[in-house]
């Protein structure tokens, strides 16, 4: 057996494999009692509309493939979507549907970087970006956020790697932090972008997660000027309506030219996403008693993240997060991120996420999420509130 050398340098599993491997190694008596609050899965169901749109298309007939781009009605109601949520017109063939943000997270690197480029990588973050550039032979910068610098990072590229910028990955909300970028930040990176020639790729998976009422509420990189022709920005399903098990998102691209070439990547790659699943998804967007289920489940997250908040604050000397996304983001005991989750999880049977898998910055830090019933979320606290880290 031969093993691809870019796969081989991989250090680790991917994150949250290891996770769920920890939880379902634990012997069986204490895994009915662990508290998971270590992945990002939601725990509401999928609405109904939704469901019934999926159970209504298996049964009124057979569809065959699906074609590369996804359905016009799918690609017309976001387009919809961004002019109502983010007051942005993108056109419907400027979208094209892929099987979930994170198979098309992974894959662009593979179309617009070449080897030995360098793609800056926000630190913390989802570990899928970094992970993607090792595996394609794609230098990491990471752009290291701290509290102080409000996790809005800026990438140092050598003189000597002029030239070598071809990505920039941007992800807010952000996943671990919960922090929405500021606009004159994301207007700064647009102009990194054109002056190295490169391209931002903006996910906005949490965008439409329990959304803040403040300056800094989620955005579309295509609100700001100037984004049209450099930006990918990268949108899912999953979290907003549960539907991470059904596999769906999306991408736009304004530039005909990149977009062409995604296109053409994406028809060798994959034959597009199960018809079943655009139609659950375009309920999503255009069933209104979805939007009224997904609306009170918001509020149901809202409060698990004031419960959250106010338990964790009286542990931590620092908790950031819950407002635009569904994570906490915490100072951990001790320095060792990992060996804390270890604890909590040996000793209080909680499994939160240790920051350092979302990249050296993650150091110190500790992630839950808020995918629980509330009696569990406190339960959960006051398992971890009576823990000692002392002899630790
Ligand atoms: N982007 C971020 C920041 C995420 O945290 C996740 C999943 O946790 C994804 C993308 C993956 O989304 P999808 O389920 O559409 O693949």
């Amino acid at each position: 057996m031969k093993i691809h050398p870019h796969f081989a340098s991989w250090e680790k599993s991917y994150l949250f494999q290891e996770l769920e491997e920890t939880y379902r190694n634990l012997p069986p008596g204490h895994r009915n009692r662990v508290i998971p609050l270590a992945i990002g899965d939601p725990d509401l169901p999928t609405p109904a509309g939704i469901r019934e749109a999926m159970i209504r298309a298996c049964r009124d007939r057979y569809f065959g493939y699906p074609s590369v781009e996804g359905r016009k009605d799918l690609r017309e109601a976001i387009t919809r979507h961004y002019r109502t949520r983010f007051n942005v017109a993108v056109h419907p063939d400027e979208i094209l549907i892929g099987p979930g943000a994170k198979t098309d997270l992974f894959d662009l690197c593979a179309v617009f970087a070449r080897p030995g480029d360098i793609g800056a990588v926000l630190d913390p973050a989802y570990p899928v970006y970094s992970d993607s550039l090792t595996y394609r032979g794609v230098r990491i910068e990471w752009m290291t956020g701290t509290p102080q610098n409000g996790y809005m990072p800026y990438p140092r590229i050598a003189p000597a790697d002029a030239g070598r910028l071809a990505l920039i990955y941007l992800c807010y909300p952000n996943n671990p932090t919960g922090i929405t970028a500021t606009r004159s930040y994301a207007r700064d990176m647009i102009d990194f972008a054109v002056r190295g020639d490169a391209l931002i790729v903006h996910d906005i998976a949490y965008a439409d997660f329990m959304t803040g009422t403040d300056s800094t509420e989620a955005f579309s990189i295509f609100a700001l000027d100037g984004a049209e022709d450099i930006a990918i920005e990268v949108g899912s399903f999953s979290k907003p309506f549960s539907m991470t098990g059904d596999r769906i998102g999306w991408v736009v691209i304004r530039n005909r030219k990149a977009r062409m070439q995604w296109r053409r990547y994406r028809s060798n790659r994959d034959s597009g996403v199960s018809e079943i699943v655009q139609l659950g998804a375009l309920a999503a967007l255009s069933d209104p008693d979805v939007t009224r289920e997904v609306r009170d489940n918001m509020r149901i997250y809202r409060e698990r993240a004031d419960i959250l908040m106010e338990g964790l604050s009286g542990m931590s000397d620092m908790v950031m997060g819950l407002r635009n996304s569904p994570y906490a983001w915490f100072k951990s005991p001790i320095p060792d991120s990992r060996k804390a989750a270890g604890i909590i999880l040996e000793k209080a049977l909680v499994q939160v996420t240790p920051g350092v898998g979302f990249g050296p910055a993650g150091e110190g830090f500790l992630r839950a999420t808020l995918f629980q019933p509330a009696d569990k979320l406190r339960e959960a606290l006051n398992r971890m509130r009576s823990l000692s880290f002392e002899t630790a």
